[in-house]
């Protein structure tokens, strides 16, 4: 990948102590620093500060200061922000670098030019992703931080098994515990920062799974196993839930009765592809446990999640966007633009072919996320913002902000959709300390935005500059990073 911008130039300034009419203001002047000047800082957890200057040196933001102060070193590269908006740098916890090999090289390019400045990949070939991961360490300047899954361990016969453009090789099958023993020890070998277990796991394999990641300190996120319910899947150790999937299955009231059923199914007389034996499964089961929830069940598995702490990742405008068919918007096509145009044309192709028949258990099923979503973050269920592009057209980045106005109409409120995708992916991997905040001592990746997101969260989007790894990327730079087809 040739991407290239240009940073600011850089200079040198030195230390030095400053007074002021009595009153002393220490003003920390390093080498080699920016000066964000007259900007109002919006901490995922302290909320609004402003007229703030924001000190940066290296990838480190080293200090953040009142206005009043003044810098008197002559060679500070400053960035005067007045009226503008600064949040830490955007994570999309929820994305596949492998769904289409052909848009993979320009991922990264497309999340640094939204704002993403990490990613949590949920599942692909283990080569592609520690590839993927590896770039970016090598590079963290082109680059959104990246933190890998590997592929999603699943059962057999396994979802994601190369069967058709929409089902690549995203999985590996395991027929019993001893495959899952070699090919997760061999997943955790290669250095992945969590795991990721999927639907058509046996209980024991799932065991195993727990096991091995408990040994190795990784976490686990993952589809709720059919062979499982929630409670003994969270029971077991399980640290996330992506999509809510399989959660309405054990919280409705005649959820014996489906597991039963569920079980029987997936003895898979018929012997069909694992992608056909899911939806199988879906088709038959969803309606009928969103006909039957039972609140007092839904409030016993909040209870539980919130007390376990297991993350939630509902990836809602995925839901949304495929049940209202939003991508045959013009609107939405129109930002297809930012794409190259291979895949442009190849997205545009398949949208064009697709019907616009409204299926209306899928719409249903996407409402029902949305409001279980809300429910849920009011029993501090803890949440990620994630999307699962580049799945169902979703665009690199741009889908991590349409997420975030999905959260805030399902009852989040504007700094706790920030907090979604900051803070809080920050805390599944254990870097609060370190990422997610504007804060001395934190990891200078950093969104500064014309307009306040906490009058309207779509002012996510509108970005004035990127700082990645301590660097600033202008508007030019970031629009270079995409295409302009
Ligand atoms: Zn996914």
């Amino acid at each position: 990948m040739d991407y290239y911008f240009k940073s600011l130039k850089k200079f040198t300034f030195i230390f030095l102590f400053f007074y002021i009419l009595g009153c002393s203001h220490q003003v920390t002047i390093s080498e080699d620093s920016y000066v964000i000047k007259n900007i109002s800082i919006i901490d995922p957890i302290n909320g609004l500060q402003s007229t703030k200057s924001v000190i940066i040196t290296d990838n480190i933001i080293t200090k953040i200061i009142d206005n009043d102060n003044e810098l008197i070193a002559n060679n500070n590269t400053i960035i005067d922000a007045s009226g503008k908006y600064l949040i830490p740098g955007l994570w999309d916890a929820h994305i596949h670098f492998s769904f289409d090999t052909d848009l993979a090289p320009y991922m990264p390019g497309l999340f640094l030019a939204h704002g993403v400045t990490s990613v949590r990949d949920t599942g692909g070939p283990i080569d592609l992703v520690v590839k993927m991961k590896d770039s970016s360490l090598m590079d963290p300047l082109n680059n959104p931080n990246v933190y890998i899954a590997g592929p999603l361990i699943d059962g057999t016969p396994n979802v994601y098994n190369n069967s058709s453009p929409s089902f690549p090789l995203l999985s590996i099958e395991n027929n019993d515990i001893i495959d899952i023993e070699s090919n997760v020890l061999g997943i955790v070998d290669r250095e992945v920062d969590l795991l990721k277990a999927y639907e058509m796991l046996t209980e024991n394999q799932f065991l195993a799974i727990m096991r091995i990641a408990k040994k190795a300190n990784l976490k686990v996120t993952g589809h709720i196993p059919l062979s499982m319910t929630l409670f003994s899947a969270i029971d077991s150790g399980l640290n996330g839930i992506e999509h809510l999937r399989n959660f309405a299955l054990s919280i409705a009231s005649n959820s014996d009765e489906l597991y039963r059923e569920r079980i029987e199914l997936l003895k898979n007389p018929d012997d069909l592809p694992g992608s056909d034996l899911r939806s199988l499964i879906h088709s038959k089961q969803r309606m009928k446990a969103l006909d039957s929830i039972d609140y007092d069940k839904f409030e016993e598995a909040s209870n539980l999640l919130a007390s376990k702490n297991v993350w939630q990742t509902p990836t809602l405008f995925l839901y949304r966007n495929s049940a209202q068919k939003i991508f045959k918007d013009l609107s939405f096509i129109n930002e297809l633009n930012k794409l190259p145009n291979q895949i442009k044309q190849k997205w545009i192709k398949e949208i064009a072919d697709t019907d616009t028949i409204i299926d209306k258990n899928s719409l249903r099923y996407s409402k029902w996320l949305e409001e279980a979503t809300g429910k849920l973050h009011k029993k501090n269920v803890p949440f990620m913002a994630g999307t699962d592009t580049p799945i169902g057209y979703l665009i690199p980045g741009r889908s991590l902000h349409i997420e975030l106005e999905v959260m805030v109409e399902s009852g989040f409120s504007n700094l706790e959709a920030i907090k979604s995708a900051t803070i809080n992916p920050a805390k599944f991997f254990e870097l609060e300390k370190k990422e997610g905040r504007i804060k001395d001592g934190y990891k200078a990746d950093l969104v500064i935005l014309n307009s306040n997101p906490l009058d309207n969260i779509s002012n996510t989007q509108d970005i004035y500059g990127v700082i990645k790894n301590g660097e600033f990327l202008s508007r030019e730079s970031l629009d270079s990073l995409m295409y302009k087809n």
